[in-house]
């Protein structure tokens, strides 16, 4: 058998870097967004606060940032006036830059947002009868190429910070209006907010299904989510938090154990010639090597049950067959489970069709027969390309010719 370990996957490239925790800034002054409150707090002793200062400080910052929204030192209105300008001076709070929004005749909404170095990227928000739903960037572009994929496609990859991370739920706070107007009294310092009632807010939970892998931006996911959970930060609690990988395995246990937010898990395939061509990093990770982490996950439970993901590919993993096979290994496999069907969203220059509503209904319905739920999932805001794996910023468009035509150059030239 060949060794899958040393295998190259073409187009491939693993875990790109992640940048510093503050990023350079032109003026000199250092962004706070993204930081825990303990990095605030030395930042604020190295700045000349003594160590009583700097730890009361830090705490009144984090709450006027991530719990109230607050973009200014000066409309801090619990911090000595005098220091508010001297906070300005050396600090400043920012949001990622807003290129364009836009609003699907659905009541979907996109962002492309731009990085401080100019890279763009985007988010979605998704409203639904009975919750609010943000899907947020883990990265520019996606180093996985995917083949039905359009993020995939994308040729400048980097990670994004837990600042623009956690920038975007900031934003659709702003945006939705919905910052709480309350006091610190009772969050503060909860580790979770699993007491956090949605109060009739739009934006209730996050889905980790933007732009990326977020398993390969391991580090500043959980940073970022950190912050999303912090009972004196955003506080929405970890069951209203989805985290979605293609199936970066040797992480998932990590980011059950370390982050502890639900799973989903884009199978899309369930033989491995399929799944091979489809999302190529089951050549380095196969089916059963992930299915057994699925099993393993941490806190995985018939309460709390693990998303399969099914994108469905016309006459190409649609089939009656396929759907028995995802029974028979959901069984196998004894997984709590839950399946997604998702109908392909086709963008420029994409390979595939979707398959029929026939295909799809005789799909699920053979899914939901074994007993295990298999939603299919409504396409939202297609008009303004904001559905799944339509996310690619306009400066991007490439066609998928386009870039066959660049692999052959490239495999000709190794
Ligand atoms: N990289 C992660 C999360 C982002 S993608 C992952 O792959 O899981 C979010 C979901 O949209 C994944 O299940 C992905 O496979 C799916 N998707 C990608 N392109 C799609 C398309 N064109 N139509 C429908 N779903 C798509
Ligand atoms: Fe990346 Fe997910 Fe798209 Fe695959 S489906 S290319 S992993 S964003």
């Amino acid at each position: 058998m060949a060794d899958t370990a040393l295998m190259s996957i073409p187009g491939q490239i693993d875990p790109v870097p992640a940048p510093r925790d503050v990023t350079p800034r032109a003026d000199g002054r250092i962004d706070l967004m993204g930081l825990p409150k303990e990095r605030i707090q030395e930042l604020f002793a190295e700045a000349g606060f003594d160590a009583k200062q700097a730890k009361l400080r830090s705490k009144q910052v984090f709450h006027w940032i991530y719990h109230r929204g607050v973009g200014e030192f000066a409309d801090m209105t619990d911090i000595a006036k005098t220091m508010r300008p001297w906070l300005t001076e050396r600090f400043v709070i920012a949001r990622p830059d807003v290129v364009e929004a836009q609003h699907s005749t659905d009541g979907t909404r996109k962002w492309l947002l731009k990085t401080a170095d100019g890279h763009e990227y985007e988010m979605v928000f998704i409203p639904d009868a009975d919750r609010g739903t943000l899907c947020v960037s883990s990265q520019v572009g996606c180093t996985l190429n995917c083949t039905f994929c359009h993020t995939g496609t994308m040729k400048l990859v980097r990670n994004l910070t837990p600042g623009e991370i956690v920038g975007q739920v900031m934003l659709a706070r702003d945006a939705l209006g919905e910052w709480p107007k309350g006091s610190m009294a009772g969050l503060d310092g909860a580790e979770d907010s699993s007491e956090y009632r949605a109060d009739g807010r739009l934006l209730t939970n996050i889905v980790m299904m933007g732009m990326g892998e977020p398993l390969y931006n391991f580090d500043n996911v959980k940073a970022a989510l950190k912050l999303v959970m912090d009972g004196a930060g955003l506080a929405l609690s970890r069951r209203r938090i989805t985290l979605s990988t293609s199936g970066v395995v040797p992480m998932m246990e990590k980011c059950g154990e370390e982050i502890g937010v639900n799973l989903a898990v884009s199978l899309h395939a369930v033989t491995k010639e399929i799944r091979d061509e489809i999302v190529p990093l089951n050549k380095k990770y196969g089916i059963e090597e992930l299915l057994a982490a699925c099993a393993a996950y941490p806190g995985a439970s018939n309460a709390r049950r693990i998303t399969f993901e099914y994108v469905m590919l016309k006459d190409k993993n649609d089939s009656d067959e396929h759907a028995h096979e995802l029974v028979r290994l959901i069984k196998e496999y004894d997984l709590p489970a839950k399946v997604n069907l998702i109908p392909f969203n086709p963008w420029p220059g994409s390979a595939y069709e979707c398959s029929t509503p026939e295909r799809i209904k005789s799909f699920s319905n053979i899914v939901f027969e074994a007993g295990i739920s298999a939603p299919v999932r409504t396409p939202r805001g297609r008009d303004i390309d904001a559905a799944c794996g339509q996310l690619k910023t306009a400066a991007e468009k490439k066609s998928r010719a386009e870039r066959d035509r660049e692999a052959a150059a490239a495999a000709a030239q190794a």
